[in-house]
């Protein structure tokens, strides 16, 4: 049995959950609930990043200490997972113990390999970012590229982490390692930040206390960046279960936007290899989700949150737009009439109709009773060659594609419904044929779709009488599930309301 470790990046808790984050969320999901399917033991990671100047602001701010403010906003994560059917192992927050031994044991590795010294350090400081601006990197007055607002000028001791010895090391790695960063486009701007030239980078701060002490010098905390980095390691027994670590790094699946790539492919793999560890084995790097054009921001008021859209589509109508229309690697746009667009089409108009139109058939013409498929159907072929695009397709990365393939063999059998039109037909073997193929290719789309659309799923299971006859779903287990002829024929089948009634689109 493979192993499929993934993760999601560590939320920064004082951000609101947006569409943004759920997506990365819902996409490591997708393929978290694709490879149990294909029979992998699946470890998914997600959770929240709760230490910095910006968290113990926040905190006193509101009267508070920062880690019951840290409890408060973390929450509102788990929460927005909760109500997307994210099926998540663990949710670490970088404020436990078990954290803080982890991030110790690593920089105490990388300290005593002598890849980290004391050092001055002084410059710019976004409070808003966690980080030291160059002069030149700056807009006019001092003020954050990201943020917009000024910045503060900082001068403290600080520990340094030698990454300026890690440029050919790195490059190497990148060489001897072309499968790690995904797309191509991104190892391709990782190799470029590497070539750039890199410099020694500070790891440690003395001038605030919420953050994860220096172990050898605790009146330093560690940088929320470089903290926030180990959670991947944590998570699986860096620091306190190495037998637990080996089995599950190097080969883990870390899931990000492209703002967060320096840290992910420069200096994340470099730590690692500075504490005498392996660097992760992939990473996969999606573009923004804009709104009207617009990255998400606070400042833009342009949020939108994952709780605005779930009461109108439903869980699976949210999962299947995102993983649908927004392909993974560039940059998308958000549009509402896009998401209602596509709801009807393929949810309403294709696999809700199959379903109304098969179960109405068997319920007035088979007694409710559905029949076996017939081996030699055309939809057999079909239905094999849908498998091995999704297959395909969830392999490297693409639940678009994956679903595309799906919705074909589902629309196809609506077209061989209208042309065989057994709502027209007499009872007998012909029907019968008829409506078992229908009933198999529900079967097997119940199987694909499932990694997308966790109740739906469920529920055509249920009502073509799976759940009863074979068992649940979640024991499906690919290939043999997807194979033709699974489908067993002489079992009720529940008529039911409409999966998923047409939306018009209400909003503007
Ligand atoms: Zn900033």
């Amino acid at each position: 049995m493979a192993r499929f470790y993934i993760t999601t990046p560590i939320y920064y808790v004082n951000d609101v959950p947006h569409i943004g984050h759920a997506y990365t969320t819902i996409t490591a999901d997708a393929l978290a609930r694709w490879h149990r399917l294909i029979g992998d033991e699946v470890f998914f990671l997600t959770g929240t990043d709760e230490h910095g100047l910006k968290v113990q602001r926040a905190a006193e701010a509101a009267g508070l200490t920062p880690l019951e403010h840290a409890d408060l906003t973390s929450a509102r994560f788990r929460e927005a997972w909760r109500l997307l059917d994210i099926s998540n192992d663990d949710f670490i927050r970088t404020t436990e113990e078990r954290h803080t031994t982890s991030v110790q044991a690593l920089m105490q590795a990388a300290y005593d390999n002598g890849w980290i010294e004391k050092g001055a350090y002084e410059g710019w400081y976004c409070v808003s970012c966690e980080a030291y601006y160059g002069e030149g990197d700056l807009l006019d007055d001092h003020r954050c590229p990201i943020h917009k607002r000024p910045v503060e000028w900082f001068k403290e001791d600080n520990y340094f982490f030698k990454l300026s010895a890690f440029e050919q090391p790195l490059l190497e790695w990148f060489e001897s390692h072309p499968g790690m960063i995904h797309p191509t486009s991104r190892r391709n701007e990782a190799i470029g930040l590497v070539r750039q030239g890199l410099e020694d980078i500070s790891i440690s701060r003395s001038s605030i206390t919420w953050g994860v002490p220096v172990p050898w010098d605790p009146k330093h905390v560690f940088y929320v960046w470089y903290d926030a980095l180990i959670n991947y390691a944590t998570a699986v027994g860096y620091g306190s279960d190495r037998d637990r670590f080996d089995a599950w790094w190097p080969v883990v699946h870390h899931m990000m936007g492209k703002d967060i790539l320096r840290f992910h492919a420069v200096y994340w793999p470099a730590l690692l290899m500075a504490a005498g560890e392996t660097p992760p084995a992939h990473e996969y790097i999606h573009g923004f989700l804009l709104v009207a054009g617009e990255k998400m921001s606070k400042t833009a008021f342009n949020q939108i949150a994952p709780k605005d859209l779930v009461p109108e589509f439903g869980v699976d109508g949210y999962r299947y737009h995102f993983l649908r229309d927004q392909p993974f690697g560039p940059d998308g746009e958000f549009s509402y009439e896009g998401m209602v667009a596509r709801y009807n089409a393929d949810l309403a108009n294709n696999l809700g109709n199959l379903l109304s139109r098969v179960a109405t058939v068997v319920a007035k013409q088979c007694h409710g009773v559905g029949p076996a498929p017939s081996p030699a159907s055309k939809l057999a072929a079909i239905a094999e060659a849908v498998v091995a695009d999704a297959t395909a397709a969830w392999a490297r990365v693409a639940p678009n594609e994956a679903l595309e393939a799906t919705w074909r063999l589902v629309r196809e059998t609506n077209a061989a419904l209208e042309a065989a039109q057994p709502w027209k037909m007499e009872p007998g073997p012909a029907l019968d044929a008829v409506m078992g193929d229908a009933l198999e290719v529900l079967r097997i789309v119940a199987v694909l779709s499932s990694p997308a659309l966790t109740r739906a799923s469920e529920e055509i299971w249920r009502r073509i009488g799976m759940a009863e006859s074979v068992g649940p779903l979640d024991a499906q287990r690919l290939p043999d599930a997807a194979v033709w002829g699974g489908y067993p024929g002489a079992v009720r089948v529940d008529k039911g309301e409409a999966l998923f009634p047409r939306l018009k689109a209400s909003r503007a």
